[in-house]
């Protein structure tokens, strides 16, 4: 947010505890400096120190670490996923596996947090979702009836996205197919 002080124009972030407004203080005994708060009392946010300038108090007050963490490669613990990446599709085709036939909590976390990164997935991932969606009636089936609900809309879900792209679709070889 851009604060006016004195004539000038400054920017200073919310407070990241309360994410109130802070407040610039001047400090006129002396050398005139210049510290920032946060005033709501219930707040744990440390004020600056009083600096000789706005801009260096300002300075201090933005200073959050998430935005000092240099951006790692791969590997890292800061970076960022590539929804697409193989390797992301894997690790929701195990999710997928595991979850597949059990009475938890745990199909319907899984498809949950699946279903809104399906446009982004890449087709391969895709693949593997009809495969074992559709293979898993063969083995243990789904579980419950309210799962085997949610899986088959999950997998209509699939469907839908692998038709929009012009992908193939699993082809359930023990089923006759009419083509
Ligand atoms: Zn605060």
């Amino acid at each position: 947010m851009d604060i006016k002080y004195a004539g000038k124009k400054i920017n200073l972030l919310r407070c990241p505890f309360c994410n109130g407004e802070p407040t610039v203080y001047l400090n006129k005994w002396g050398r005139r400096t210049f510290k920032i708060a946060c005033d709501n009392e219930n707040c744990i946010m440390v004020e600056t120190l009083f600096r000789p300038s706005l801009e260096q108090a300002a300075k201090e007050w933005n200073r959050r670490p998430w935005n000092q963490v240099p951006e790692m490669k791969e590997g890292g613990w800061n970076m960022k996923i590539d929804v697409s990446n193989d390797r992301f599709g894997t690790v929701l085709n195990c999710a997928v596996r595991y979850s597949l036939g059990r009475r938890t909590y745990m199909p319907s976390l899984v498809i949950g947090f699946i279903r809104p990164l399906l446009p982004y997935i890449n087709g391969k991932t895709l693949y593997v979702f009809d495969q074992d969606i559709t293979e898993q009636q063969y083995f243990g089936g789904y579980g419950d009836t309210c799962d085997a609900q949610d899986w088959m809309r999950f997998l209509a879900d699939v469907h839908k996205e692998q038709d929009r792209r012009g992908c193939e679709r699993y082809k359930d070889w023990r089923q006759p197919h009419h083509e």
